[in-house]
């Protein structure tokens, strides 16, 4: 046994990754850190392998990574199984493997450890892998492609892969499997092995190292730094373009790719090693591209669904069903209405139907046949005319006023992007690019900008109010809360460091002596940015030379505020910021008379939160928080029960001693509630006990737990917020929604809670529940009124009345939804695509194309997800293509007759074309 000491962080993984070139290695590490280390050595040897409680698995490999509670724990034996074109396997056989190795069967694998079987097609979602297709005829593999687990396309197809499987054989100990060549290294004796390296005090082998001294974001220091040339520097950087990046900005540099977290002083060799880290203070998360996708697509429609009619008003899905005619048989959407009434749509016109999406209120059933659902629409329509009207006219007078025109970007712009410690994400891109355009543009911009929460929004205004700074003119940012605006300006402080431009906040954080000095300084000009609550709109706020206002969250403003806002002062450029992100449909439908950014797509590397429902257990609930402490975090733990908080409070003491607890609920004061939240980010507690109430929009990178104790308690959409509150930093984020034993719910509660418990990682019942929200939000984006409109006929009704208005005004036609009869069989068999769900949601995407190329883009998936088609199918197809021919031309009947195709407006022909020939 040798014994090393001196070795920390990520110097150790170094040393292990460096021991492992010549022997094959063991590393015990604490249970809190095996993750990190995971990560990092895995950056410098791909054979690495993690054995912890979620990833059990062991194969050949150069190095093992695990904590000393699994040393002796069974773990399953994997081998690598591979699989190639043309080869004969037993497809039952590989999903019995496939349950042994412990993947879960999905309807659509979206995640790692998923499969979904479908017809002849097999999907799997190995992890650290791709997710790979298997298509199959009979037990023949005809084609292996990868593809994309959030649009659910191929991305190319491989010849052969890879996957590991169980290999079948009962559990093993690791013990057993450490061979006497392994090196075991560990700050511990364990007894496994043979040659075991110590990592403790006062060793045989001594490193002299130290930490390295941090810049966090300071390039001119590091600059000035390196010039003096009085050590030797060396970057280790996680990618190499951010070696370019910091090129222009500090010169040639030498460095390695390695994602390393902690640079160290080497004093033997006089050398500095410095990581992303160390320069930035923040550090690129593990690189993942994502693709957004809009979620509008991915929803068909449950049974029981409220669904809108278009014609016939409110009623309630409850299945698809078959009909049987003379000649052919159709499959239908059974709609039921109030009473008895019930229609059956044929899913050829299913794009009259629209799931029921209002803002939380129940709707009431519409009779069929009846007057009510016309005059509901009639009045509708004459307030969506009212609202075209009024946006076309603002627009217009928009684009009459005169502003100042802001020149290109100066030099000190690039200055400023080169000093963010991240990649732009392409929509942050695009909508800096866009707002900057508004700002060169003579026009006074209006620009909202869309964005979930902690998609990076606050980086686009501070470029903003960097451009008009740049040339002397004033910003203005206005936030609905204290502290919002506290972290605003932190942010800003930072970032503009370096920069000589001055950030000032206007709220009741400064003293009246403080604040009499900055009000004075805005009259000067001296201050560039001023960053405030409504407080800004007070008379005594004066600017010298105001150029840009920049407004966070403006819903949470009310409407005095807004009248304040607006008239401010006519010409200067204003940016809206907001969280509620806006539906495509309804952007779709406003571009063109507002200016909108949508930012589709989270950070790269963002990881899921991984989210877990379990039963209230006193000894599990100490181990998460005790984890989660362990490693440098925070948690949050939301109790809604003002009268019990106490109890809970006395209870996590009493459980954990150690921890720091804050407590916070609805009838703190105001002001305290403030400071307290201060002192929990700047990590005075490392628990936050508090009622649901705090405020989404804070950004507390470090809590990466929240604990939601009587979860059945709250709504789908509630715990979706609530969730999005952690996993904002580079640690994987966990949420445990706690329940009470299973006898004490109620039936309601456990209805709910069985819809959570039903969708595997809760994805689908989010994105549901998410979606809803949105369109709940739409409301504050346009209005009061259109609220109460939005909920008398479905968000859909609405939005698709609105753009009919919209057109209207600008003298443009909309199409009349054409009827078809083909004459033939045209749906999905049940065989073909089992799920009733996914049918619905394929029927209305194919129903609502608006263009050829998007209508091959569905055929290209449908054929890719689904296997080849049959002549149902290819009939569906067909009609989606007449379908779309037929809008085109403005037909209202499309008939066949023999073999030809007739397209009829107003009862006179208009085109005639022949049949396929489906055969050649
Ligand atoms: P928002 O204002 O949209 O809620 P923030 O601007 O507060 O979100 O961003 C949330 C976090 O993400 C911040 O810590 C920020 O530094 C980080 N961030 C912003 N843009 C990027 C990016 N392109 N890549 C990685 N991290 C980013």
């Amino acid at each position: 046994m040798i014994s090393v000491s001196g070795l920390q962080g990520s110097a150790l993984s170094l040393f292990v990754a460096a021991i492992a070139r010549r022997r094959r290695a063991l590393f015990i590490a604490e249970r809190s850190q095996i993750d990190r280390f995971y990560e990092e050595i895995r950056s410098i040897e791909k054979r690495t392998v993690l054995i912890d409680e979620e990833r059990t698995w062991f194969e050949p490999c150069s190095i093992l990574i695990t904590a000393p509670e699994f040393v002796s724990r069974p773990i399953q034996v994997l081998t690598q199984r591979s699989f190639r074109i043309d080869q004969f396997i037993d497809p039952e056989d590989l999903l019995k493997l496939l349950i042994a190795t412990g993947y879960r069967r999905e309807d659509v694998v979206e995640e790692e450890m998923e499969f979904a079987v479908r017809g002849g097609v097999i999907d799997l979602y190995p992890p650290d892998g791709q997710p790979i297709r298997i298509e199959l005829f009979g037990d023949k593999i005809v084609s292996l492609r990868n593809f994309n687990a959030q649009t659910q396309r191929s991305v190319g197809e491989i010849e052969k892969c890879a996957v590991r499987l169980s290999a079948g054989d009962e559990p093993a100990i690791l013990q057993d499997l450490i061979d006497k060549t392994t090196l075991v290294i560990s700050d511990r004796v364990h007894r496994i092995g043979r040659d075991n390296i110590l990592l403790a005090p006062g060793g045989d082998v001594r490193y002299d190292l130290k930490p390295a001294p941090a810049y966090f974001g300071d390039l001119g220091k590091l600059k000035s730094d390196l010039f003096k040339k009085e050590h030797k520097y060396h970057f280790l950087l996680p990618y190499a373009g951010l070696e370019k990046r910091l090129k222009s900005v500090i010169g040639e540099i030498e460095y390695s790719v390695l994602a390393l977290r902690e640079g160290f002083v080497d004093a033997k060799h006089d050398t500095i090693y410095l990581t992303e880290y160390d320069i930035f203070g923040t550090a690129t998360r593990k690189k993942r591209t994502y693709q957004g996708l809009f979620i509008d697509d991915l929803l068909g429609l449950k049974e029981n669904d409220y669904v809108v009619h278009y014609e016939h008003g409110i009623g309630r899905f409850r299945k698809l069903t078959t009909i049987d005619l003379e000649d052919r048989r159709i499959e239908c959407l059974q709609i039921d209405y109030a009473g008895t009434d019930k229609l059956f749509l044929p899913i050829e016109r299913i794009n009259l139907l629209e799931r029921y999406v209002g803002t939380g209120i129940e709707p009431r059933l519409s009779r069929l046949g009846g007057e009510l659902w016309l005059r509901v629409k009639q009045r509708v329509k004459k307030s969506t005319e009212r609202l075209a009207l009024d946006l076309l006219r603002l627009y217009s007078i928009r684009s009459q006023q005169q502003g100042h025109a802001y020149g290109p970007d100066a030099n000190e712009m690039e200055a400023l992007k080169a000093s963010f410690a991240y990649e732009e994400t392409p929509d942050q891109l695009k909508a800096i690019q866009d707002a900057f355009r508004d700002m060169e543009s003579k026009r006074p911009a209006e620009r909202l900008i869309c964005g979930d929460v902690g998609y990076g929004k606050t980086e686009i205004a501070l470029r903003l109010a960097f451009k008009a700074a740049l040339e002397g003119k004033q910003t203005m940012i206005m936030c609905p809360t204290t502290l919002l605006a506290f972290q605003h300006y932190n942010t800003f402080v930072k970032r503009l460091k370096t920069f000589p431009v001055r950030v000032e906040m206007v709220s009741r954080f400064r003293s009246r002596k403080e604040l009499s000095g900055i009000l004075a300084e805005i009259r000067k000009g001296s201050i560039d940015i001023v960053i405030g609550t409504h407080r800004l709109l007070q008379p005594d706020v004066q600017f010298k030379d105001l150029g840009l206002m920049i407004i966070d969250e403006e819903q949470r403003f009310g409407v005095a505020q807004k009248e304040k806002i607006k008239n401010l002062k006519p010409g200067i450029d204003i940016f809206y910021l907001t969280a509620t992100p806006i539906p495509r449909t309804l952007y779709m439908a406003l571009t063109g008379l507002k200016s909108i950014s949508n930012i589709h797509t989270p950070p790269p590397g963002r990881k899921d939160v991984v989210t877990r429902v379990i039963y209230y257990d006193q000894e599990e609930i100490r181990r998460i928080i005790k984890f989660e402490v362990e490693r440098g975090g925070q948690i949050f733990f939301v109790h809604n029960r003002i009268q019990t908080i106490e109890n809970v409070r006395r209870n996590l003491t009493r459980l954990l001693p150690e921890i720091r607890i804050c407590l916070l609920h609805g009838r703190t004061r105001e002001s305290l509630t403030e400071k307290r939240i201060i002192e929990f980010i700047d990590g005075k507690y490392d628990l936050l006990l508090s009622t649901a109430i705090i405020e989404s929009g804070i950004d507390m990178p470090r809590v990466n737990t929240i604990i939601v104790d009587e979860a059945h308690n709250f709504g789908l959409g509630d715990l979706h917020q609530l969730r999005g509150r952690v996993g904002r930093g580079d640690e994987q984020a966990y949420a445990y929604f706690v329940v009470g034993s299973p006898e004490k719910l109620t039936p309601d509660a456990h209805q709910r809670l069985g819809a959570l418990l039903s969708y595997t990682s809760l994805g689908s019942g989010f994105r549901l529940a998410m979606r809803d929200m949105e369109i709940r939000g739409v409301g504050s984006i346009l209005g009061r009124e259109q609220s109460g409109q939005i909920n008398t006929i479905g968000y859909y009704s609405y939005v698709k009345m609105l753009g009919e208005s919209i057109s209207e005004l600008r003298g443009q036609k909309t199409a009349p939804e054409p009827v078809i009869d083909l004459k033939t069989d045209a749906f999905f068999p049940d065989k073909y695509i089992p799920s009733a769900y996914e049918r619905t949601a394929l029927y209305k995407r194919l129903m609502n194309t608006g263009s050829q190329f998007e209508l091959e883009q569905i055929k290209d998936e449908i054929e890719d997800r689904f296997g080849k088609f049959s002549a149902p199918v290819r009939n569906l197809l067909w009609l989606s293509a007449i379908r779309l021919k037929a809008r085109e031309l403005g037909a209202d009947e499309v008939v066949r007759k023999g073999q030809q195709v007739y397209f009829y407006e107003q009862g006179k022909t208009i085109h005639q074309q022949p049949k396929p020939d489906f055969k050649t």
